[in-house]
């Protein structure tokens, strides 16, 4: 209801559903398609009308099955046509598509198909051996789907496993239900370093805000025509955004399937002709490495999307300056749909010097339409946008979570009295805009009362030769509290030396934040979303000593 003395608009109001995407990309870009690097092998393609006709049969399909509205259904499946194809079927029906990262850990796998209560679970062949592992542990009634052809199930040990491509009904079309748009849609659960994983609920309405959002904000990525590859996984916070605002624009999705090594989407780039791809900062170094190795870029490739964890400089710097591609720098949450920033630039900033423009891409970049930031001290006071000023980041908007999904207790501490979300990480914004991210408050380390970035030291670092990948972390120090380590995996045929990275960063920044030792692994661990593991790398270092004095 409005107050009295405002006028109410007198609008239709339709409610926007995610549904509407596919119908509308079926017949304003039926040339759009989706290409699949297949799980069996080989490549297979759909266009969007194509598409529309499979996803009425599936809707059917599920129907059949007993899948209703408000039903939660888990995918556990790799990037295909097959995972894109749930997505709009369950969401269609009013049901909810509960998308499951497969390289989270038994007991944190249990409990989240056990906390959404899924009612089925759709799987690729390749996670046959997982589920059958943990199929006595899954709720009571959950039927199990194979995402394969008929006669080509591998789950023998599960009962009444049934094949995808049997569920496929005759009738062409589907009467989908009319419902409203606060309806939920998917459903994606972030894995904290402590406690249970956390559900986020997602609403159609904000899922076609945020691929609005998305469009305006990323507009030389979402032209008509131009073809995403997505190598972030559908399983993590909705890959982005990619398999709604890429139909709704217009553009065609290269879906990987399984083979994400460098040499792999180089292929598939190639001969797809991908214009962007979207990935975490360590996919990229094995792409990189590739593009070295053959001296070329993928045909086509304009530019990559680094997110989720911060792009290096360097790393920046070798696509923009050693091949010409562009990048652009994306910052979000799972719990924000889940894209926040984004670094493309302005006509006019397009015009800076390269060097210019890297600096300003290693920023995380300016917030999309319905994305509010701030930042706080300790105290919970508003910082200025000065570029310099440096607190907790806080987020509200259309496509922000408001609450965990049943979880009441996490919910609370989540919001400040404001409502407003609290990411856990620490930034800076410039009067113009663009976020910096410093730190999450858990990786900041703070010696002698004073903190040092983490991801200032670990993108530096990053720039010297003999560092393929890397990461800093916080050491106990009896008299500092906590001095820096830094753990490096070196690049291929190298041998670089303790002083020697010291001396490197310490070009760059204050004697006193410069890592008092340095650690090298075969290989850095990653978490389930692909990014390096510091709390792995807490423990495994928590008794290294570290004697130098800093500074
Ligand atoms: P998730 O919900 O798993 O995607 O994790 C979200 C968190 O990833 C954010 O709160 C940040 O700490 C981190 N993150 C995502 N993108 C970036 C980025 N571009 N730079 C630095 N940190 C990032």
């Amino acid at each position: 209801m409005l107050p009295e003395n405002l006028l109410a608009g007198q609008m239709m109001h339709r409610p926007l559903r995610v549904g509407d995407i596919l119908e509308y990309a079926a017949e304003i870009h039926p040339d759009g398609e989706i290409v699949t690097a297949a799980v069996e092998g080989g490549l297979h393609r759909a266009t969007y009308p194509a598409l529309r006709t499979r996803v009425a049969r599936l809707a059917h399909g599920l129907r059949a099955m007993g899948i209703g509205a408000g039903d939660r259904v888990a995918t556990l499946a790799w990037n295909t046509q097959r995972h894109f194809e749930l997505y709009y079927a369950i969401a269609g029906i009013g049901a909810v598509c509960h998308t499951i990262n497969p390289r989270l850990s038994a007991d944190q796998f249990t409990y989240i198909v056990n906390h959404a209560g899924d009612r089925a679970i759709f799987f690729d062949s390749t996670f046959t051996p997982l589920l059958e592992a943990l199929w006595g542990r899954m709720p009571d009634g959950l039927i199990p789907v194979e995402l394969c052809a008929p006669g080509h199930v591998t789950a023998h040990t599960i009962p009444d496993v049934r094949a995808y491509e049997d569920l496929f009904e005759h009738s062409d079309s589907f009467d989908w239900p009319d419902f409203s748009e606060e309806a939920a849609c998917a459903l994606c659960y972030t894995s904290g370093t402590t406690g249970d994983p956390k559900g986020v609920l997602y609403s159609h309405r904000a899922m076609v805000l945020h691929s609005l959002f998305l469009m305006a904000s990323a507009q030389s990525t979402y032209r008509a025509g131009n073809r995403i590859l997505p190598v972030v996984p559908l399983f993590h916070a909705n890959a982005w955004g990619i398999p709604y605002a890429a139909p709704l624009a217009g553009c065609s999705i290269v879906m990987p399937g399984p083979r994400l090594d460098g040499a792999s989407l180089w292929e598939l780039m190639n001969g797809e002709e991908v214009g962007t791809a979207y990935g975490v900062p360590t996919v990229w170094l094995g792409l990189l490495d590739e593009m070295d190795r053959r001296g070329a870029v993928p045909k086509g490739l304009r530019e990559v999307v680094i997110g989720g964890s911060a792009a290096p400089r360097p790393m920046i710097e070798r696509f923009m300056a050693d091949y010409g591609v562009d990048v652009i720098h994306g910052w979000g949450m799972t719990e924000m749909s889940p894209v926040g920033t984004l670094s493309a630039l302005t006509a006019r900033m397009e015009k800076w010097p390269l060097q210019e423009r890297i600096d300003l891409k290693a920023r995380q970049g300016r917030r999309m339409f319905g994305v509010d930031l701030k930042i706080v001290d300790d105290a919970g006071s508003r910082l200025p946008h000065d570029g310099l000023a440096t607190g907790e980041l806080f987020v509200r908007g259309n496509a922000v979570v408001s609450g965990y999904f049943e979880n009441a207790a996490a919910s609370i501490s989540a919001f400040d009295a404001e409502g407003w979300f609290a990411t856990g990480d620490v930034a800076a914004i410039s009067e113009d805009g663009f976020l910096m991210i410093a730190d999450r408050t858990k990786d900041l380390i703070k010696s002698g009362g004073e903190w040092i970035s983490s991801l200032d030291v670990e993108s530096i670092a990053m720039g010297h030769p003999g560092v393929a990948n890397c990461a800093v972390i916080a050491i106990p120090h009896p008299k500092w509290d906590e001095r820096p380590l830094l753990v490096v995996q070196k690049a291929l045929g190298t041998d670089p030396e303790v002083d020697e990275l010291r001396a490197h960063v310490g070009k760059h920044l204050a004697s006193w934040q410069v890592p008092d030792d340095v650690v090298f692994v075969d290989e850095l661990p990653l978490t389930a979303t692909g990014k390096v593991s510091k709390l792995e790398l807490r423990l495994r270092f928590k008794d290294h000593a570290i004697e130098r004095t800093p500074g």
